[in-house]
């Protein structure tokens, strides 16, 4: 069998992470049985259309790596793949149910539906229409046609009795009692399909070999079932993906229950908040993937054509995952790391300039290696490297240079001894400078700390700093002989004068 499969966000606004899993799994499902990933756009709910999201989900999916082989910019042969331009199908097959009497046209008014709500509600029924236009003679269908000026909605005529039963991937048999499914409206009355009749009409059409979905559709999917049945058509295997839950484990991962963690870590939820928050493509994907689904025992550090390779929707785990931030972020610095420089440094740059600062690309390139151990976000940059771009040096107070057991006199000789040292150095490469220092601090008898800990403060003036041979190095000598001038004058304000 061929495999198809697809991807059908409503474009409703930027991309939910829970979405993003889903994405995901479908397109390692794809990928896995070389078979083709679909992007089906359903905006057939105009009311919760929301300008500009297409673009969103488009440029998340790609900036993430997930490729798709038919979508609405790419064509293919079974498009349209915006449901909005797909109309014309929709209104045929709509009436082909009606004609075929599985399909009945509904003239009830929004009022009259109000009214049949309340009475359910009274009565504890937890059935939905009362089905009155189910059943109209020729005569009364007429009457109301008039009375709403023409204006219905279409009605799938659920059979009343039995079972369904849903045979899902990773859940096995799920049974429904047909009498508790309602008639739920597949066309509506403006002539938008709902998304229960679109969602069969193109899975069957651009003929998708297995649906995998959210947790949330379960309850639809005996009424698609029904669907497939009336129109005589293969329903395609099934499964639904279970949900991402809070932090806490309680509840749906959602935009407005989980922006924090308990410790007051801010959790990315929509796609564009990863970037912006510094996760690395790589990162994301290794942790939806681990979210519901295992790659094998014990591993957790994977790239996606191991998991291409090892994927199986039968292992996928039906219970809800908690949203665990802090191995995202784990995760995200073990990406980093294993992350080849150079391709760090061009994410880094973006990142640096966001901050204000112009970048020295030579220098970036220079110092990524020295700090990619230890940044878990691509933002913590800015704290290891910001004195590289900092157009106004700034020194700090003389007080800062002075190091345990040492008076300002004495640190002002050793930084002293370190200038001459430099100033003589015709090769100023990272080793070279350590081994000349680490003599020299022999040679004039202080500790390695109490002249590396100055000449730190005095040339990168940065607590947090990567290591000091490559950072002087990069910051070059003659800066590094400015530097340290200033410094050993500086400290001539705390030098009782001679008498
Ligand atoms: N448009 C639906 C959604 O955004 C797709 C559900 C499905 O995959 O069937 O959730």
């Amino acid at each position: 069998m061929t495999v198809r499969v697809r991807f059908a966000p409503s474009p409703t606004g930027p991309l939910h992470i829970g979405g993003v899993r889903t994405a995901l799994f479908n397109w390692l499902f794809a990928r896995h049985h070389n078979g083709a990933f679909v992007l089906r756009i359903e905006d057939t709910d105009r009311s919760r259309y929301v300008e500009g999201s297409i673009d969103l989900i488009t440029e998340g999916l790609s900036w993430l790596g997930l490729d798709w082989d038919e979508g609405p910019d790419k064509g293919g042969p079974y498009g349209p793949y915006i449901q909005s331009e797909r109309l014309d199908i929709y209104h045929q097959w709509t009436d082909w149910l009606v004609e075929h009497g599985k399909a009945y046209r509904c003239y009830c008014t929004p009022e009259r539906l109000e009214r049949v709500r309340e009475a359910n509600k009274k009565a504890g029924r937890r059935v939905g229409y009362d089905r009155r236009c189910r059943n109209l003679s020729e005569e009364e269908r007429q009457k109301l046609h008039e009375e709403t000026n023409g204006e219905f909605v279409v009605r799938f005529a659920m059979p009343l009795g039995g079972q369904t039963v849903v045979n899902d991937l990773i859940r096995g048999n799920i049974t429904f009692n047909n009498e508790e499914l309602t008639d739920l409206v597949l066309m509506k009355s403006d002539g938008f399909p709902t998304y229960h009749l679109a969602n069969v009409v193109d899975d069957h059409l651009m003929e998708i070999s297995h649906i995998l979905r959210a947790e949330e559709w379960i309850a639809s999917a005996p009424v698609h079932a029904q669907l497939y049945e009336a129109f005589g058509w293969e329903m395609p295997q099934i499964a639904h993906l279970p949900v991402i839950l809070n932090p806490n484990g309680k509840g749906k991962l959602s935009k407005r229950s989980a922006r924090f963690t308990s410790e007051g870590m801010s959790i990315p939820i929509l796609l564009h908040e990863f970037p912006e928050e510094g996760y690395v493509p790589t990162a994301i994907l290794n942790f939806l993937a681990n979210t519901g689904w295992h790659i094998g025992e014990d591993q957790e550090v994977f790239y996606m054509d191991e998991a291409i390779e090892k994927f199986d929707i039968s292992n996928v785990n039906p219970a809800g995952t908690a949203f665990d931030i802090n191995k995202l972020q784990w995760l995200n610095g073990v990406h980093i790391r294993q992350m080849d420089p150079v391709e760090l440094a061009k994410l880094l740059k973006p990142v640096i300039e966001a901050h204000g600062y112009e970048v020295n690309a030579g220098a970036l390139l220079a110092i990524t290696p020295h700090i990619q151990e230890r940044l878990k976000l691509l933002p913590d940059v800015i704290e290891f490297t910001e004195f590289l771009w900092k157009a106004e040096f700034e020194p700090v107070a003389p007080e800062e240079l002075i190091q345990n057991k040492m008076d300002a006199g004495g640190q002002q000789k050793a930084l002293q001894a370190a200038y001459d040292k430099l100033q003589t150095l015709d090769k100023f490469d990272a080793d070279t400078i350590e081994a000349e220092l680490r003599t020299l601090v022999d040679e004039i008898d202080v500790k390695a700390g109490q002249l590396f800990g100055s000449l730190r403060m005095a040339v990168i003036a940065q607590i947090v700093s990567p290591p000091l041979w490559p950072s002087l190095e990069i910051v070059g000598k003659e800066t590094v002989l400015e530097r340290l001038k200033l410094a050993i004058e500086s400290l001539d304000a705390l030098i009782p004068e001679a008498e």
